[in-house]
């Protein structure tokens, strides 16, 4: 049996991953949860899993379910705060821990696991996208063991030859016969318009998403296509990959979710429905596969599945994305909240769709940040950029 801690388990990814346990109780067993104020959703989830133990980032809400577990009688210990939090992600217990904590929140919990040389389910993106540096060189100086549960990386890891999927992150994918790796990106609700008529979208149409069923932010960050420009960077770190060895390619009905070339001309797709139990139970299960609650695709219902190359001009967030990659992390930390900022002030009516991009672009050009060598060093570059991007939005208001 896996022991397992849940990093975000009352979010999206997290009651996914209990699902999939849920579906294998004799496989895994829940050692601990994380939260941050939701102790409705986990006071059920303590009952139904019965972790030993529970921490809330809240104090309050930790008190709150502190007390509402007694009534129950329920035995898990309730701690609170974020050191409290590390301490579990690198509890001796694990062989698993889940990242699944929304932003830069989930950078400390993860290192810590790192740390511990932990096997950690990555699904906080910001982990890579801001500290993959310093995150990769700690998994290996640690034994430590990342495996992605964001689709398209799963996708990617499913392709792998088994060399480098033990190897991920040092593994030279020329090395191992491997050409290019192919992320797949859905293109978003507005692909195909014309970039004048997105000035007038609303939030609600800009998180209709075709395929999937998403949160606000990453909605946008998908019809922005910044989602593929952030997953990018996720790649170039997880992977080992230069730049020619990765390709973005638009395929909107969200089957193949991306795929590896080799040297032979052979090309591994991993297709599914888009449901994230599958990327989930394929890591919690790696090296082996776990009946993970999602249906099969049904091939004689398929319509065509449609392939093309994405324009820069269409999507200039993308590019902005693969440009900071290459200036290093402070660029990309300093991107990561820009982007942050201005989704939030869109999805609050403040500012335009097509603005996203000109506050993104604009707190690039203002922000000139030392590269970051620890985690505070890039909570620092995140905390100072919110402060320009804020800015930047504001004066935005008052010249519209
Ligand atoms: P949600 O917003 O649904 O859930 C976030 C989780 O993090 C909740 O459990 C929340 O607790 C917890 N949390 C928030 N802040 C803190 C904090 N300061 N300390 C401790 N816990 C905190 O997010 P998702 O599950 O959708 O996504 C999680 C991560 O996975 C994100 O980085 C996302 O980009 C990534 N991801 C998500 C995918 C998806 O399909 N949803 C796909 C691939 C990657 P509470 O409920 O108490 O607020």
């Amino acid at each position: 049996m896996k022991k397992i801690t849940i990093l975000g388990s009352t979010g999206s990814v997290g009651i996914s991953v209990l699902s999939v346990i849920k579906k294998n109780p004799f496989l895994f067993k829940v050692i601990a949860l994380v939260a941050n104020k939701n102790f409705l959703i986990m006071i059920k989830q303590c009952q139904q899993f019965n972790p030993d133990w529970v921490a809330m980032k809240d104090e309050k809400s930790a008190k709150i379910l502190r007390k509402k577990i007694k009534k129950k009688n329920i035995k898990t210990q309730v701690l609170s705060g974020t050191k409290a939090i590390c301490e579990l992600a690198s509890l001796k217990e694990n062989d698993q821990v889940v990242s699944a904590i929304v932003g830069t929140a989930g950078l400390l919990p993860t290192l810590s696991a790192i740390y511990a040389g932990k096997v950690i389910l990555l699904a906080n993106k910001e982990s890579l996208i801001t500290c993959g540096d310093i995150f990769m060189k700690a998994v290996i100086s640690n034994n430590a063991k990342i495996l992605p549960i964001d689709s398209e990386h799963n996708a990617i890891f499913q392709s792998l030859p088994k060399s480098v999927q033990k190897n991920l992150g040092t593994s030279r994918l020329s090395e191992n016969g491997i050409k290019s790796i192919i992320l797949t990106a859905s293109g978003g609700p507005f692909y195909g318009l014309k970039k004048k008529f997105l000035s007038s979208v609303t939030p609600f149409q800009t998180c209709s998403h075709p395929n999937w069923s998403m949160g606000k932010k990453v909605s946008v960050d998908s019809a922005t296509m910044m989602n593929k420009g952030l997953e990018y960077a996720e790649a170039r770190w997880l992977f080992n990959a230069s730049p020619s060895e990765i390709e973005i390619i638009i395929h909107p009905q969200s089957i193949v979710h991306s795929m590896v070339q080799y040297i032979d001309g052979t090309t591994l797709a991993h297709l599914s429905i888009p449901d994230m139990k599958i990327a989930i139970s394929y890591a919690m299960s790696w090296p082996n596969r776990i009946n993970s609650g999602a249906n099969s695709l049904n091939f004689k219902k398929m319509n065509n599945l449609t392939f093309s190359e994405p324009s820069f001009i269409e999507f200039p967030c993308l590019k902005l994305a693969i440009d900071a990659f290459s200036e290093g992390q402070a660029a990309m930390t300093v991107l990561n909240a820009a982007n942050e900022v201005a989704v939030s002030a869109f999805l609050k009516l403040k500012i335009s769709f097509n603005d996203i991009f000109k506050i993104n672009s604009d707190t690039l050009i203002s922000s000139s940040f030392l590269e970051p060598t620890s985690v505070e060093d890039v909570l620092e570059i995140d905390k100072r950029t919110r402060i320009i991007a804020n800015k930047k939005i504001a004066s935005l208001m008052i010249s519209n």
